[in-house]
Parts: C-alpha cells; structure tokens; sequence
C-alpha cells in the first residue's frame, strides 16, 4: 500500500481516537470540578439509596452515568481514573437504573455512608411497624420513587382493611399523613374501601413532586390507583403529573386537609386507638399510615407575621415574584439559588438575609453569583441578620443589631428542615440506623 494511502486510511482513525480521548478527559475534568464542588458545599452525603461503586469490579464502562436518569439535569456519576464515582451526592435520588446498567455487578445499592447513618423505621412486609395499628408506606420507609410510593400506598391499605376493630361510629377507622404519591393512592384505596378516614397534608397535593423544579422531567413507571385504575405515566413532566392527580382528585371528590400538620401520636387508654393531634384538630382513629416521605418539615423562623400567605418555603416560580419586592432568609444553596433566580426577573428587588458573617454553605459557584448581583447593585445582601416580624407590606429585620424596615411583598425561608426521625422515635417507632448497607 502506498504511504499515501496509508495516511487516508489511517488519518480518520486517529481523529476519530483524539476526539474520543479529549471528550474523555473533557468529562473526567467535569466530573472532578463537581466533585470538587459537592465536597467544598459539604454536599457530600446523598439523602437516601444511592449506589456504592466496588472500584475493584468497575471497567469505567459509563453505562451507568449513561443510565442515570437525573444525570442531564445535574451531574450525580462520573469517571475519574477509569473508576464510577458518585461526584453529586446530593442529585443522587435513588432511581437505581445504574445498578441494572452496570455489566459487571459492581453497584450495590445502600442506605447512609460509613460517616453519615440514614435512620430508617423497621417495617414489616405488611408495612406495620412494631407499634400495632400504625404502618408506614412510600419513601418514608425506605422505598424511593414514585411508583413504588404508590404501590406501596396501595397495598398498605389492603393489609389495613383487615384490621379487627374498624367501622366503630364512634371514632375513624384511619389517619393519612401526607398527599404524596403514596398518601394519594392510600387515600383511594380509603375510599375504595369504605373506611372512615381522614388524610392530612402540611402543604399541597404531590408531596415532593410538587417542590420539583418548574418543568422537571419527571421518569417512572406505570402503577396502579385504587378506584381510577393504571396511571399510565413513564417520562412526564411536573406539570402533568400534579395535573393528573388533580384530576384525579376532583373527579373521584377525595377529601384532603391541606395545610394542617401532624404533630403527634399517642395511644390510647383503650390499646385499640390513637389521638392524632394535629395544627388543627384532634382525631382518634384505630389506626395510622405515615406516608410522610423522607424530606421532613421545612424549618420556620418563630417570628410574628410567619402565618401570612406570602411566605413559602421553597421557591417554585421566579416569574410569579416579577416587579415585586422579595426577601430570602438562609445561607445554604436553595437560598442562594432562589434569590438569583428571582433577581433574574425585571423588577424584582431582592434581598438576601443570613444570621452568618458569610455563606460558607453553599457552592461556589452559587456565592460567586450572588456577590456578582450584589455588586452590580441587582441584589441586597443582609449579613448577620435576623428577621423580627413579617407585616403585610413590610418586613422588619435586625442587621447586626441594627433595626430595618424593607418593603416587602414576598418571602422565602429556605432555613432547611426537620427530618421525620425525631417524630417517629417520639412516636415510638423502632429506626434502624444504617451505615451504608442495604
Ligand atoms: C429533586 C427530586 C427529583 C425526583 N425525581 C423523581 C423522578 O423523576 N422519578 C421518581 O420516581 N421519583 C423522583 N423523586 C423521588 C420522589 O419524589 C419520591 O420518592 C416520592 O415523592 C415519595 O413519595 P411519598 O408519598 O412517599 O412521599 P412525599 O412525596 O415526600 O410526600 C410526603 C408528604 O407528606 C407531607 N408531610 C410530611 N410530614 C407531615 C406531617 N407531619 N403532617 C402532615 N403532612 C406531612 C409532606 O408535606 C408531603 O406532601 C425525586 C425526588 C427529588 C427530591
Ligand atoms: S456501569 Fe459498572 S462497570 Fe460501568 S462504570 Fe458504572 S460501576 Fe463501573
């Protein structure tokens, strides 16, 4: 073959191999960048199931970050020198398409990391736990996504309408907590079966599937509702998913007290029954399903003027802020996002407000930007600062001991939230802390 020839043949080839070893190295720097960065927010410790990588069975293949559904969204794996690993711990929401990608077995899907134990209640197969009368279903006990909350919500009360004791007039036959997927699909199933039951949510309809981000691609799989039947979803949005549901709720006439939080358990004299004690109201009930997730009650400030309509404590939609006057309370990433996302709208004012002399929680990258805004005079950013009392326009705060009145139309606390364990343990329920493992 003449040299000429050979050049022919062979000059696409090494292109095509330059392109592939420069993409590689394109990806591995991102994934270390997000590594980096996950550990510099301390991001480091993913909320639920997630996959450990035995780095001694991976080939680097890829199939698994190719697999992760959350992966276009934000980077949850990546390949740093040839090995999987974990760069987003905090994106990681427990899918575990890698595991069934991964060709050599080398994913195990766990609970906590050695350093951080995730506390999960002890549930039977029958989703009682070991206290009779109260059972646990959906995310709460350990089983993440959608279609398995609503299998599990579903099932839970099968085992439920067994019960001896029910259709005393004198008291309910069972207490909801929660209008997730879980607490949906057990509300109908309620429904289906006649029981006497009240369902009780401290926000909206959709539990976490309403907090998702506007548009969120949203991937599960077909799972079947009591009385409405096959809820035929697979890749949806958001949107259509709370949609749906509200659908669902307004054609079969299901009942949920919204805004009303469980704040107790208690049984009673009788062994047979339970106070539910709520920020409402009291009920006694034979029994009680937590479908309550894992993401916990969002921490609120204390201060007068916290009941008002105009305090959320997640921001949905930027654009419904626009032109107004907004204050964020918090240091951590969703404060930081939330505040650049709403200064991102035309005429909104927006200040930021944080009890520390500095931002050493979030990423970054999120610092960076709101220190931009904030230079360019498109953002206020109030540190040391504490709020005293939210008013109907206004919104009194004290910087470093300083007293200001801001002129106010919205607020946003993003200041965390209490994890459901401390309520089950006051409950009673026995949680198994684990490290890590299955
Ligand atoms: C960012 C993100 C993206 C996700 N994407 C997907 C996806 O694409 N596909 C998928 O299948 N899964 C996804 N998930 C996971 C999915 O949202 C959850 O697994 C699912 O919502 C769990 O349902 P649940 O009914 O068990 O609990 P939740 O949906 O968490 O609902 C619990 C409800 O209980 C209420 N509650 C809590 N405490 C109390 C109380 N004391 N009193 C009254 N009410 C209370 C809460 O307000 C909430 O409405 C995602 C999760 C996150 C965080
Ligand atoms: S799929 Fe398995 S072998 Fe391939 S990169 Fe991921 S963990 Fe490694």
């Amino acid at each position: 073959m003449s040299p000429l020839l050979l050049a022919l043949y062979l000059l696409p080839v090494i292109g095509i191999f330059v392109w592939y070893v420069n993409s590689r190295r394109r990806k591995e720097s991102a994934s270390i960048r997000a590594a980096e960065e996950a550990i510099a927010a301390s991001m480091t410790e993913p909320p639920s199931l997630h996959p450990a990588i035995d780095p001694t069975k991976c080939i680097g293949c890829r199939s698994c970050v190719a697999a992760c559904p959350e992966q276009y969204a934000h980077p949850v794996l990546g390949i740093i020198r040839g090995k999987a690993r974990l760069v987003g711990p905090s994106n990681c929401i427990g899918h575990g398409a890698c595991k069934s990608a991964c060709p050599v077995d080398a994913i195990e899907l766990v609970f906590g990391t050695e350093k951080r134990g995730v506390d999960i209640p002890v549930v039977k197969p029958d989703f009682e736990t070991n206290i009779p009368g109260i059972f646990i279903a959906g995310e709460l006990g350990g089983m993440g996504l959608i279609r398995n909350a609503v299998e599990q919500g579903r099932q839970a009360l099968d085992s439920i309408n067994k019960l001896k004791g029910l259709g005393n007039p004198k008291q309910l036959d069972l207490v909801i907590v929660g209008a997730g997927p879980a607490g949906i699909a057990a509300s109908l199933g309620a429904m289906d079966a006649k029981l006497r039951s009240v369902t009780v949510e401290q926000d909206s309809l959709g539990g976490t599937v309403a907090h998702f981000p506007r548009g969120k691609l949203v991937m599960t799989r077909p799972a079947m509702l009591p009385i409405v039947g096959k809820m035929q979803f697979t890749e949806t949005s958001k949107e259509k998913l709370l949609e749906y549901w509200q659908g669902v709720e307004r054609q079969t006439g299901l009942n949920i007290n919204y805004k009303e939080r469980v704040t107790g358990i208690a049984r009673r004299p009788d062994g047979q029954s339970f106070e539910v004690k709520t920020t409402k109201n009291a009920y006694v009930t034979r029994a009680v399903l937590l479908t309550i997730g894992r993401r916990g009650t969002p921490r609120q400030l204390g201060v007068p003027g916290e009941k008002s309509s105009k305090v959320v404590y997640r921001l949905i939609d930027p654009e419904q802020y626009r032109g107004q006057h907004v204050l964020v309370v918090g240091g951590g990433d969703s404060a930081l996002e939330a505040a650049h996302s709403i200064a991102e709208q035309p005429g909104t004012t927006v200040t930021i407000s944080y009890r520390s002399p500095a931002f050493t929680r979030a990423k970054p990258k999120n610092r960076d930007k709101v220190a931009q805004l904030a230079t360019a005079g498109r953002m206020n950013v109030l540190m040391k600062s504490n709020v005293r009392e939210i008013r109907k326009d206004s919104v009194a705060i004290d910087v470093d001991g300083k007293p200001v009145i801001l002129p106010n139309q919205g607020v946003i606390v993003c200041a965390g939230g209490i994890l459901p364990t401390g309520f089950l343990k006051e409950v009673g329920i026995e949680v198994e802390t684990k490290y890590g493992t299955a």
